[in-house]
């Protein structure tokens, strides 16, 4: 209480002070009562008085407020030790030194919670980076990329996963997988939902997905993603492997036929040297007979030799290429003069269209010469005798091409074959008893022209009628001429 007015004396100074108003309201001539009476002045006096009582009750109420109040204030700043309270009241210093400490220790509590929410917030946006790092490395993928949760639903898939199995890769998070890619991938779904149940870190496996073009074989790489021996969910990577496929079935293919084209042509020679050596050819005619097939044979076994090495070359670009600026009408001039020999014994006409003005084209003279007797070969090849062979050279000055085209009157291409003509080894069977051949001339062609010179070959044909077969190249530009 030292300090601090008493509220008990500021009330009984109020009352005095009332009660000495009253007493001048009472003196005649002075105050208020001198012109209202002595009624009103006794009712101020009794006004003051409950004024002052009002006043002491307040100053009492104050007194034990600002105890409540101080006792709160203490308890809620400082909770003193078990018993401290009973003992009495604390002096002020001392409450103040122990707010001040509970303040201080609520200033450290503070600040480290809000050192530990600022490491939150840096660890929360590492987090969402990272988040956005891998997200963005699985969208830049071209490999297929699922990702499904412990219940088999989507969690994640990139583009490529999305347009293989024809879902909309937003709007299908938390869809149950099965439901998304369709029944026809049960394959698929079974083999995420088994690696989840087994747990297995990472499985191969090849599955066949019809596609628009043709069936993909994709190697399926799905791992499940666990912790703490739980499967969170499993994550699914599909590689498209039907190129490498495709190649591996071609070289397969490849080398059977070539041994088998190979087996033909050295049984032959085989045989009819034989015979000679066995003395089974009696007289000079024969002998000469024998001869010939085995001198045939031999060459045929060349050609396909030559043929195949050429084709691996292009192919694997070891071939060497020289190209120079050539005219394509002195080309075709020198291929005609070879083929005339033969077109004449199956008593076939061979013609050349006018010659084109401008018609430099810049390419490998011995690789072009090539592709021309390849295909003036076959058109007398394939023609019956008494047919017309036609050579046409034009120029497309808007498209800066040249184009060439080989038109017979020959045995004509089933429209369902056309397609395969540049194949490596196929053969039309219609018109296989027509000529011998290996099947890899056209193929060659197709390397020299489109591979080696950037240009295209094209065919049109109909059985019966003939066929034409073409190429065309781009013209020479004016710094390859003038760099011969
Ligand atoms: P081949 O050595 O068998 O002649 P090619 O690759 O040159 O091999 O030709 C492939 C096949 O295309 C031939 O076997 C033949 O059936 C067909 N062919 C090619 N040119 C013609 C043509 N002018 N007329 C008809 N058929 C043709």
């Amino acid at each position: 209480m030292r300090g601090r007015p008493s509220t008990v004396w500021i009330a009984t100074a109020a009352a005095l002070l009332a009660l000495l108003l009253a007493a001048l309201a009472r003196v005649p001539g002075t105050g208020a009562a001198a012109r209202s009476g002595d009624g009103l002045a006794w009712l101020h006096l009794a006004a003051y008085g409950v004024g002052a009582m009002g006043v002491i009750f307040l100053g009492v109420g104050y007194r034990r407020c600002a105890g409540a109040v101080t006792s709160i204030a203490t308890r809620l700043s400082s909770p003193e030790p078990a018993g401290t309270e009973r003992d009495g009241p604390r002096a002020p210093g001392a409450l103040t030194e122990a707010v001040d400490a509970r303040l201080a220790r609520n200033e450290a509590v503070i600040q480290e919670l809000r050192g530990q929410l600022r490491d939150l917030q840096v660890r929360s946006q590492l987090a969402e980076r990272e988040k956005r790092h891998t997200e963005a490395i699985l969208y830049s993928l071209r490999d297929a990329v699922l990702v499904v949760d412990g219940a088999d639903k989507l969690l994640m898939a990139n583009e490529p996963a999305a347009g293989l199995f024809g879902f909309d890769a937003g709007d299908s998070r938390r869809q149950p997988l099965a439901e998304i890619v369709g029944q026809t991938q049960a394959e698929f779904v079974e083999l995420l939902r088994q690696s989840r149940r087994t747990r297995t870190e990472a499985t191969k496996r090849e599955i066949v997905i019809a596609r628009e073009d043709r069936p993909h074989t994709y190697e399926v790489i799905v791992s499940c993603v666990q912790e703490d021996g739980k499967a969170l969910g499993v994550v699914a990577v599909l590689h498209d492997v039907t190129k490498e496929k495709e190649v591996a079935q071609m070289k397969n293919d490849f080398v059977s036929h070539v041994s088998h084209e190979l087996k033909t042509p050295l049984a032959s020679i085989t045989a009819y040297s034989e015979m000679l050596a066995d003395g089974e050819a009696n007289d000079e005619e024969t002998r000469k007979e024998f001869y010939a097939v085995i001198q045939s044979q031999a060459q045929r076994l060349n050609r396909l030799i030559e043929d195949i090495l050429n084709i691996s070359r292009i192919e694997s670009g070891l071939i060497k290429v020289r190209k120079e600026q050539a005219s394509l009408t002195i080309l075709i001039q020198e291929q005609l003069q070879m083929i005339r020999n033969y077109a004449e014994e199956k008593q076939i006409t061979v013609t050349a269209g006018p010659p084109i003005v401008y018609d430099q084209v810049y390419v490998d003279k011995d690789m072009l010469s090539q592709v021309i007797i390849n295909l003036l070969s076959n058109a007398v090849k394939y023609t019956p005798a008494g047919g017309r062979v036609s050579v046409g050279t034009e120029v497309d000055e808007a498209a800066r091409l040249a184009r060439v085209t080989v038109t017979d009157t020959g045995a004509g291409i089933p429209a369902e074959e056309i397609g395969h003509l540049f194949e490596k080894f196929y053969r039309v069977s219609a018109n296989n008893k027509l000529a011998k051949g290996t099947g890899l001339g056209l193929n060659l062609v197709k390397q020299i022209v489109e591979k080696v010179h950037n240009g295209r070959v094209f065919v049109t044909s109909e059985v019966g009628v003939g066929s034409t077969f073409g190429f065309e190249l781009p013209l020479a530009t004016a710094a390859e001429v003038v760099a011969v």
